[in-house]
C-alpha cells in the first residue's frame, strides 16, 4: 500500500519535471502563448493524479505546458491529491489494523475456550479390575487389593469379582467403609465380556484431596455393598 503511494508520488514528480522541462524549452523558444483556453479545474486534477485516461496528444496538455498559471496550479492540485491519498491509506491501514485485532482476538478467544471446554472436560479412562477380589468377598476384601485413581473426572471401568450376577451396579467412592463421607458415585447395567462382569461409570473425584478412600460395588438386588480401598492421587 505504502510501497504503491510512493511510487505513484514518484511518477508525479516526473510528470510535475517533464512539464516544467517542456515549459522551459517553450521559454527559450519564446513561445510562451498556449493554445486554447485554459482547461478545467477537473482535467488539472486529472494531470495531478497522473491520469491515465489523458493521451499527451491531447491539446490541453500542450496548453498547460505553455500556461504558466496552469502549471501553477499543478503543485497545489498534486498536494490535494497526495493528502486524500494519505488519508485513504491511513483509513485502510487503520481497518486492516481493526480487522487483525479482531482475528486475533476472535482466535484467541475460540483456543482459550477450546482449552477451558478441554480442562472442563477432561475425562480420564481407567480400568479397576477386581476379578480376583471376589474370593475375599466377607472377609477383608482390601488387603489383597489396592486401587489407585486421579482426582479427575474419571470414566472408570470396573472389572467386576468372579462369579458377580449381571444387573445395575452402583459404583461409589466414600470416605470410609461404612459408606459415609460419600464423595462420587454413578450408576450402570454391567456388560458382560466372556466370564467377566464390567460396569463402567463416571466418577466426578476433581474435588477429592490426595488420601485414602473406599470404592464400594452395590448390586442393584442384593443390597450389600463391598468395599475396596482406594488410594486418589
Ligand atoms: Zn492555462
Amino acid at each position: 500500500m505504502r510501497l504503491n503511494w510512493r511510487r505513484s508520488s514518484r511518477a508525479e514528480d516526473q510528470l510535475e519535471k517533464w512539464f516544467l522541462e517542456r515549459y522551459q524549452e517553450h521559454v527559450l523558444a519564446g513561445d510562451t502563448t498556449p493554445p486554447g483556453p485554459h482547461p478545467d479545474e477537473d482535467f488539472l486534477r486529472s494531470l495531478a493524479r497522473k491520469s491515465k485516461q489523458i493521451a499527451l496528444s491531447d491539446p490541453r496538455i500542450e496548453h498547460v505546458a505553455k500556461c504558466q498559471l496552469c502549471m501553477s496550479r499543478l503543485p497545489a492540485l498534486r498536494q490535494e491529491v497526495k493528502a486524500r491519498r494519505r488519508k485513504v491509506a491511513l483509513a485502510v491501514a487503520s481497518a486492516s489494523c481493526l480487522v487483525i485485532i479482531a482475528v486475533v482476538l476472535l482466535i484467541a478467544r475460540s483456543s482459550f475456550q477450546k482449552q477451558s471446554l478441554a480442562n472442563n472436560m477432561a475425562v480420564v479412562v481407567r480400568t479397576v479390575n477386581l476379578w480376583d477380589a471376589g474370593t475375599l468377598r466377607g472377609a477383608q476384601p482390601g488387603t489383597l487389593q489396592s486401587v489407585s485413581l486421579p482426582a479427575d473426572i474419571v470414566r472408570v471401568t470396573v472389572i467386576l469379582p468372579r462369579f458377580s450376577p449381571p444387573g445395575q451396579y452402583l459404583v461409589a467412592v466414600t470416605r470410609s467403609q461404612n459408606g459415609e463421607g460419600l464423595l462420587a458415585e454413578g450408576q450402570a447395567v454391567s456388560a458382560t465380556s466372556g466370564d467377566q462382569e464390567r460396569v463402567s461409570v463416571e466418577l466426578d473425584l476433581r474435588s477429592a484431596k490426595a488420601g485414602q478412600y473406599f470404592l464400594s460395588t452395590t448390586h442393584e438386588q442384593d443390597q450389600a455393598s463391598y468395599y475396596y480401598p482406594l488410594q486418589i492421587r
